[in-house]
């Protein structure tokens, strides 16, 4: 067993955390304060091949491992969560196009992805349908060439800014096997978005869109009619370590934070770190985040080693995002009253990464995916 980064993995890491002190911490507050999604994000990251990281180098991406997208989220994440939804999503969508869609459309959207001029947002939760996505109601009645998309989506990350979406829409009866899934130009003057006004990630936002008879064509259908929802569902697999891994980088900035400030500040005459009441919880600290990143790079290095991921991957989902909730809030009250400033970065970052509990499926669900294999579907709820 060798559990070592191998020197390509160790310098691509030095690379993106240089990259991302320079370009995106600068970034992090104020776009927050903003609350706008800064279109020169999607340019700074495809410069670095970060939006198309995934992408086979034949579309203009850089064909990288799934580890190697891990580190990418991590070393991003620690300087800016928010901009990590732009590695994730065009991770998540540019493998379901990878992996299901014609040459010809390959061909025609992956390279946008590239080059940062694609801003894909994938469309599965409705206002009835959260968890319970199989049952989606969102109608494509057929018509013309193709069919026509009325209903709405609701929750879609980077929904205001995206210039494309994948769309969950029912084709046919009802459950998952009635879905299909759809590329839409998010130009089409029959969406309409309205922003939410977030807790966090506000520099990305979700909204609401409302298809009020959109037209999409047979060159839109990716896949097979009605193999929508288990590849689109496919696709939040691995990609949920990832995110793991994003919530960790940012979570673990604020431990480096936290140390600094337990060996600079004083209280009755001596280092705060000194207490144990202060150095244990950073310990503690250290220990859980060491050990979930083992659990999301272990799922990651069985995904490019085409083993068996499915429960790793569930492990990464449920207890990164939470851990690192749980750790930012430790070293806010380690900060002390500093951190309960908007000046500090910490509280921001304990608003951005409680999303990412919710997301991309919620910790319930995940637990149902690792119950399921603990004890087989028959014991399992
Ligand atoms: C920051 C953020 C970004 C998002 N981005 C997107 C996006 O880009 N695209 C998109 O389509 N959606 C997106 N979503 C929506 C997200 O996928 C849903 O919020 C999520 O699937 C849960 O659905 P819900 O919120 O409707 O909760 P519900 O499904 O109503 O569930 C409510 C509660 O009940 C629990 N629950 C439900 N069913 C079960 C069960 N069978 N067993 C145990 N517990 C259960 C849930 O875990 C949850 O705690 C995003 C959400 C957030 C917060």
């Amino acid at each position: 067993m060798d559990c070592r980064f191998d020197e390509d993995q160790v310098s691509f890491r030095a690379e993106m955390r240089r990259w991302a002190e320079k370009v995106l911490a600068p970034h992090y507050q104020t776009d927050d304060k903003t609350a706008r999604f800064r279109p020169q994000l999607a340019s700074d990251l495809a410069n670095m091949g970060l939006t198309a990281l995934r992408i086979p180098e034949e579309y203009g991406g850089q064909g990288a491992s799934a580890v190697v997208a891990g580190i990418a989220a991590e070393e991003v994440g620690r300087a800016d969560v928010n901009a990590g939804y732009l590695i994730i999503n065009t991770a998540l969508i540019g493998d379901i196009i990878v992996r299901n869609a014609t040459d010809e459309q390959k061909a025609a959207w992956l390279p946008g992805f590239a080059t940062g001029e694609i801003v894909p947002c994938i469309c599965v939760t409705e206002p009835g349908h959260g968890t319970d996505a199989a049952n989606l109601e969102l109608k494509a009645v057929p018509g013309g060439d193709g069919w026509r998309l009325h209903g709405e989506k609701t929750s879609i990350t980077l929904g205001m800014a995206a210039t494309h979406a994948v769309v969950l829409a029912r084709t046919g009866g009802p459950g998952a096997r009635g879905v299909s899934a759809f590329w839409v130009d998010m130009s089409n003057e029959k969406i309409s978005r309205a922003p939410f006004d977030d807790l966090g990630s506000r520099a990305i936002g979700r909204a609401s869109l409302h298809f009020d008879g959109v037209p999409v064509t047979r060159a839109e259908l990716i896949g097979l009619e009605g193999d929508g929802f288990v590849s689109v569902m496919q696709g939040f697999d691995y990609p949920r370590a990832v995110i793991g891994l994003l919530c960790l980088g940012a979570a673990q900035a604020s431990p480096d934070e936290a140390l600094q400030w337990a060996r600079d500040r004083e209280a009755f005459g001596q280092p705060i770190g000194k207490f144990q009441g202060v150095s244990f919880p950073l310990a503690e600290s250290a220990t859980y985040i060491r050990g979930a990143r083992h659990v999301c790079y272990e799922a990651l290095w069985l995904k490019d080693n085409e083993l068996e991921h499915s429960a790793e991957a569930a492990m990464a989902n449920f207890w990164a995002p939470r851990l690192s909730t749980e750790v930012i809030h430790q070293c806010l009250l380690t900060l002390g009253h500093l951190a309960y400033s908007t000046e500090s970065p910490i509280g921001q970052r304990l608003r951005d990464v409680i999303g990412l509990e919710i997301g991309d499926g919620t910790a319930q669900v995940s637990k149902l995916v690792i119950s399921r294999g603990l004890l087989g579907r028959a014991y399992a709820p």
